[in-house]
């Protein structure tokens, strides 16, 4: 039987760099966009002939906002990956898009090509929000994007929230979280905004005085738990720390990722998780054009990394947590052949005793108490 794989390809333009971003995201002209997406190809077609033994079980086209280059680029990769790998029948084809960058057209493309998921980066429903997050697009964009996707026939739609934003109240992140379920999508991701360094906003916010203008700590609890309030009253099932779904619509991309499956990136600084390795491709989009991939794609990859036993234990831990239904026990033993409780004793008998962990059925799960305070309890299975 072949093994599966997921796929990430990465699109590094942008309309605009936002003022909070520190994704590899950049603003070009068209005659780069085809650059890449030409180099791209070669780089998917050269690295299939290496997982031959594989099948793909996702597709995951993001960045940047991929959506902002020509549509027939897109479909062109989508047939590249075709030709070149064996893809399972109902892969899971997700496209990131922002607000303002969609139409019919464009929508319709990607659905002929085999995208079978939309991602739209909506973050905020109020525009002065968007504003201070530098976000091209209004939340009237938004909304005319989304009936097109809707019109296109796309029956499962993601939409990115973001909480704990500049000026941001505790009123005005409940009245984003109502407005976007009347809409109905199928899946909602909820981050908090977190100020990265070397972006605008840790220059505009990254100063105690510059912190006056975020929501203070207890109002980003009250969000956070307010958030899950009400996504549980409008049926959306929360099944990871920052994630949730209408019954059944579960990203499998995102579930693959935090359950361990192998992944393989194209395009630049897309990482990979693959026999046992992790690396990532270059990031200079110079250097990755000028890479002649047909005589020999390694100078391609950086810091190769083979994982140790270890590492691939306490990672599985990390993601695993991260579910809401927890790690599956019996899965750690098919995996490393041990007991999960032999390696992992003190921090599993410390946070049950705290209240933060405990067993239900086959699995090891964080209590509510243990999701609030995820980062706390993933930092006792560093072994
Ligand atoms: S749209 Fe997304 S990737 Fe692009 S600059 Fe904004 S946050 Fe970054």
């Amino acid at each position: 039987m072949r093994k599966k794989l997921e796929l990430y390809v990465h699109i590094p333009f942008c309309e605009k760099k936002c003022l909070y971003c520190d994704f590899l995201s950049f603003s070009a002209e068209d005659d780069l966009h085809k650059a890449y997406v030409d180099k791209l190809i070669e780089e998917i077609r050269v690295q299939a002939k290496n997982y031959s033994d594989y099948q793909i079980s996702s597709i995951f086209i993001g960045g940047g906002t991929p959506s902002v280059i020509k549509a027939v680029y897109i479909s062109n990769i989508m047939s590249a990956i075709y030709e070149a790998f064996i893809v399972e029948s109902l892969a899971e084809v997700t496209i990131e898009c922002n607000p303002g960058t969609v139409d019919i057209d464009k929508l319709l493309v990607y659905k002929q090509s085999g995208i079978n998921r939309i991602s739209v980066g909506l973050q905020s429903s109020v525009d002065k929000e968007l504003q201070h997050l530098g976000r091209v697009h209004t939340y009237a964009d938004f909304l005319y994007s989304y009936e097109k996707i809707r019109e296109s026939g796309y029956k499962n739609v993601n939409i990115d929230l973001m909480s704990a934003l500049p000026w941001q109240t505790l009123d005005s992140w409940k009245s984003t979280l109502k407005k976007v379920v009347m809409l109905k999508p199928e899946h909602i991701s909820a981050y908090s905004l977190i100020i990265e360094e070397g972006t605008e906003f840790s220059k505009i916010y990254g100063s105690p005085e510059g912190r006056k203008f975020l929501p203070t700590e207890e109002v980003e609890r009250d969000m956070y738990h307010s958030t899950i309030d009400i996504l549980k009253n409008y049926g959306y099932e929360r099944y990871e720390i920052s994630n949730y779904a209408k019954p059944g619509y579960e990203s499998k991309h995102n579930i693959g990722y935090w359950t361990g499956e192998e992944y393989l990136g194209f395009g630049i600084g897309a990482s990979s998780y693959v026999y046992g390795r992790r690396f990532h491709v270059e990031k200079d989009i110079k250097k990755y054009l000028d890479i002649n991939m047909k005589r020999d794609i390694m100078p391609l990859y950086q810091n190769i990394h083979e994982l140790s036993t270890k590492e691939k234990m306490e990672e599985f831990m990390f993601l695993g947590l991260r579910l809401t239904k927890g790690v599956l026990v019996t899965d750690f033993y098919d995996r490393f052949g041990m007991e999960l409780i032999d390696v992992f004793e003190k921090p599993i008998q410390k946070n049950i005793s705290f209240g933060l962990l405990k067993y239900e059925n086959l699995y090891l799960r964080l209590t509510d108490k243990g999701l609030d305070l995820s980062n706390r309890v993933m930092g006792d299975f560093l072994l």
